[in-house]
């Protein structure tokens, strides 16, 4: 299919999408850009649910800047984020990643990709999520689980790495509303598009979909 008919069809989902999930927000529980990336990082290779229950009542109760993780220490935070995946490591990113907060941006989270991809244990998909749901941005491409599974069900994306499916979506979502795309195929992956068995028979884009009953 080439680009312009990509375009048409991108058109179609995002309207359905938008009125199918006009409220599809990010699922991590966060008061500021401070909590929001702590809580991106976090959520690595692990759920978003998980997360918000080790970590809501730690923003509440003590950590309010990289300044008091810091002040902590890795063993106290190791202490209490030991039931999250991989809790070791993401100590030494979160430990790292407040060091640079505080070393090289007076402890406040940067708002544009390029310093947010600076920092320790951040890559794209984790800036993006901090731009797009705390800084308003609205050209973010979030290449999460979910929107690779249902972009590529709907041949949208040929690629698999995400940096390509990025440049590739950016190609045919119009700037204004590739984060709402983002947010709201996150949402169709989670309820109807799922990785094992995805509902296509209640499915709002089965019309349209090449991979309708494929799996
Ligand atoms: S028709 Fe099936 S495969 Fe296609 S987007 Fe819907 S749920 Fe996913």
């Amino acid at each position: 299919m080439g680009k312009e008919e990509l375009k048409k069809r991108v058109k179609v989902i995002i309207k359905r999408l938008a009125d199918n999930y006009p409220d599809a927000k990010c699922h991590l529980d966060f008061k500021n850009p401070f909590e929001l990336i702590v809580s991106t990082v976090l959520a690595a290779q692990c759920t978003d649910v998980s997360v918000n229950k080790t970590m809501t009542p730690l923003y509440k109760s003590k950590y309010k800047s990289p300044k008091d993780i810091l002040k902590d220490g890795a063993d106290k935070f190791r202490d209490e984020i030991k039931s999250i995946n991989f809790y070791n490591n993401k100590t030494k990113s979160i430990i790292s990643l407040c060091e640079s907060l505080e070393k090289n941006h007076k402890g406040r989270v940067p708002d544009d990709m390029d310093s947010l991809t600076e920092l320790p244990g951040v890559g794209r998909k984790s800036a993006s999520v901090v731009l797009g749901n705390c800084f308003g941005k609205e050209d973010v491409i979030i290449v999460d689980t979910h929107l690779k599974r249902v972009s590529a069900r709907l041949g949208l994306i040929e690629n698999d790495n995400p940096d390509k499916i990025e440049a590739e979506l950016k190609e045919i979502v119009p700037e204004k509303e590739q984060f709402y795309f983002s947010m709201r195929t996150g949402e169709h992956g989670r309820l109807v598009c799922q990785a094992k068995k995805p509902k296509c028979g209640e499915c709002f884009l089965s019309d349209i979909c090449p991979s309708k009953n494929k799996f």
